[in-house]
């Protein structure tokens, strides 16, 4: 493919990831981040096998897996039997994988360093609220007979300055992303009732090792514990704990029931005393809404959405940053084919269709029996799960589903 000049709409996973990959193929890549100063803000998150590839690809893996903590398995019991649901490990999968838990914070510095080391250049500062068409490239385009040249976008960012033009822009604004609203591409987008809130305490005795930890109570009270590598500081161990909680709960929580919340936590999880002690109120949490975002295809002839804008999702997958990872890795090999842009364009929304489509099915059905208000659901899952869990198939099944290899729903792995 030509050289392009290309304009990527946001600094987070999916944007600096992607930025990097076409920087380094020799495209003028452009990027606006709305925050002027980004910093490694974020709690824990799981890289699966599919977003250590990626980073692999990237040459930023060995750096970034160093200050993580390495998960072997998910182990999830219920609170008042102390029955085990789920103890899924990556060797079911395959004996190469593993996870790797880590505070964002430190993935977003690697990227960032990498982005501004890769010659993108970086404009930090702008909100984009808007694309413009602007007059097509008349110079320098070969289209042969009936071709026309191709389309480019300014930007207009929230002060009403014009940035580009640009042959291709890249929307990596997030969950709530703004453009996905405003385009014409058919999406639907459901904000859940259920979120999670977080807090990222030291865990100095390294109680919390190689396993992602879950207690349950039907489907009303879930609370997990991730071991979270050294952080940004790179010094303490930490480990994320996340609260499932509504929304329109947390008011309540926050208000009066903070002390009743840390008992209720150490009545789950006694060896955890430590790390509840280091709550000191609200400040010290952070609450994550979720959203389920579907769209019938991620590109026009010149605009694609990449991460959470194009397929947010529950986290109960633990998918977001590696299927963000993962579709700038495939929007980087598909614009290296010698092929018109938007033929590579519907390349990639092709590829990504099936992968993408099995984990929004997948979080979506498996949400409920997680976080909600029926309350059959958790029951429903407490029978179910530890006989899937038995059976070396569905097993099998569910390993390789954690870890974001599935390809759609006819057996396909991705080759990683
Ligand atoms: C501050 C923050 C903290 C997070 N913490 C966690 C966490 O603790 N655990 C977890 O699992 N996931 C967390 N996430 C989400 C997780 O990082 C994403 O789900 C995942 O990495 C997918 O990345 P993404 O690039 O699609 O979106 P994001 O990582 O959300 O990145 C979107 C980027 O676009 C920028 N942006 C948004 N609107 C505009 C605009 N109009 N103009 C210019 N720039 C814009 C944002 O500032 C952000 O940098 C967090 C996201 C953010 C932004």
């Amino acid at each position: 493919m030509r050289r392009l000049s290309i304009g990527v709409i946001g600094c987070g996973t999916a944007g600096s990831a992607v930025a990097i990959f076409l920087a380094r193929a020799g495209h003028h890549v452009t990027v606006y981040e709305r925050v002027r100063e980004p910093g490694p803000v974020g709690a824990g998150i799981t890289l699966q096998p599919t977003g250590l590839h990626v980073l692999e690809k990237l040459g930023l893996k060995r750096e970034i897996v160093s200050r993580g903590a390495r998960i072997d398995r998910l182990h999830c019991v219920t609170h008042t039997k102390k029955r085990t649901l789920l103890d899924l490990h990556y060797r079911h999968a395959s004996d190469r994988f593993y996870g790797v838990g880590i505070h964002r914070g430190v993935v977003f510095q690697s990227l960032f360093h990498e982005v501004q080391e890769s010659g993108v250049d970086l404009r930090l500062g702008v909100s984009c609220v808007d694309l413009e068409r602007a007059e097509p490239a008349a110079e320098g385009f070969a289209g042969g007979p009936g071709r026309s040249a191709p389309r480019r976008y300014r930007i207009v960012d929230d002060e009403g300055r014009r940035h580009g033009p640009h042959e291709l822009v890249l929307v990596c604004d997030g969950a709530r992303s703004s453009f996905r609203d405003d385009t014409d591409l058919t999406k639907v987008v459901s904000p859940y009732a259920w979120g999670a809130l977080w807090f990222v305490g030291e865990d100095k005795e390294k109680r919390f090792r190689r396993t992602l930890y879950q207690v349950v109570e039907k489907n009303q009270k879930m609370l997990g514990l991730l071991p979270s590598g050294t952080g940004p500081s790179g010094i303490t161990p930490l480990v994320s704990l996340y609260w499932s909680v509504r929304a329109d709960r947390l008011e309540e929580l926050l208000s009066t029931g903070i002390e009743r919340w840390k008992d209720e936590i150490l009545d789950m999880v006694p060896d955890a005393e430590d790390l509840v002690f280091q709550i000191r109120g609200r400040e010290s949490l952070l609450f994550s809404v979720y959203h389920d975002v579907r769209m019938a295809r991620w590109n026009t002839r010149s605009v694609v959405y990449l991460g959470d804008a194009g397929h947010a999702m529950s986290p109960q997958l633990g998918q977001g940053c590696n299927l963000a990872l993962w579709d700038a890795m495939t929007l980087a090999d598909c614009l290296t084919a010698d092929v018109e842009l938007p033929t590579a364009l519907d390349t990639y929304s092709r590829i990504r269709r099936e992968h993408l489509a099995f984990y929004q099915l997948a979080t979506r059905w498996l949400t409920p029996f997680f976080q909600g208000d029926d309350e059959g659901f958790g029951t429903l899952r407490d029978v179910a799960m530890p006989i899937m869990n038995k059976i070396g198939f569905t097993r099998k099944i569910m390993a390789l589903s954690m870890c974001g290899v599935v390809d759609g729903f006819f057996g396909k792995t991705l080759a990683i």
